[in-house]
């Protein structure tokens, strides 16, 4: 699994562009799982993947309304992209409740989680996983198995 340092915010933003450049839809939803904790850059994250999808809305941390979905331009591989902060969830049923296994049926769907392990039981098998660490102020290690 490649394990990346990154040196400042910019960088963990292209990261994902890199890997959102490595995902095909497949026979049901993309998901990534991001690990780690508080502030080690997992919106970050999603905003870099979100921009070089073509987004052009703000992408926050949806902790208080849960899930976000942004349509993604025409021409694009997926197209939707639904951004998950299960931070304040604590089983996968407060997910289902959510309509979660609709949106994991699609095809082309794109469902980035934060906080997976709030909803560990209903992480399908075949997640991508991606986990942040927190080096110091400015520097992370994020290990993908993409
Ligand atoms: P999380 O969603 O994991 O809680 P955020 O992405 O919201 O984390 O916050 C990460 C914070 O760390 C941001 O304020 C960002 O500016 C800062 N930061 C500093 N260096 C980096 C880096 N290399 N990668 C990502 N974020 C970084
Ligand atoms: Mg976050």
């Amino acid at each position: 699994m490649p394990t990346i340092t990154t040196t400042n915010l910019n960088e963990t933003k292209a990261l994902a562009a890199e890997i959102v450049g490595l995902l095909k839809p497949a026979e049901r939803a993309t998901v990534l799982a991001l690990y780690g904790d508080l502030g080690a850059g997992k919106t970050s994250f999603t905003q870099g993947l979100a921009a070089s999808l073509g987004v052009v809305e703000n992408i926050s941390s949806p902790t208080f309304v849960i899930e976000k979905i942004y349509d993604l331009p025409v021409g694009q591989s997926f197209k939707k992209l639904i951004h998950i902060d299960a931070y304040r969830l604590s089983e996968g049923g407060d997910l289902a409740k959510l309509g979660f296994e609709t949106i994991e049926s699609e095809s082309e769907n794109l469902i980035v989680i934060e906080w997976p392990e709030q909803v560990a039981d209903i992480i399908p098998v075949g997640a991508k996983k991606i986990s942040f660490k927190f080096i110091d102020d400015n520097m992370r290690e994020i290990t993908y198995e993409i």
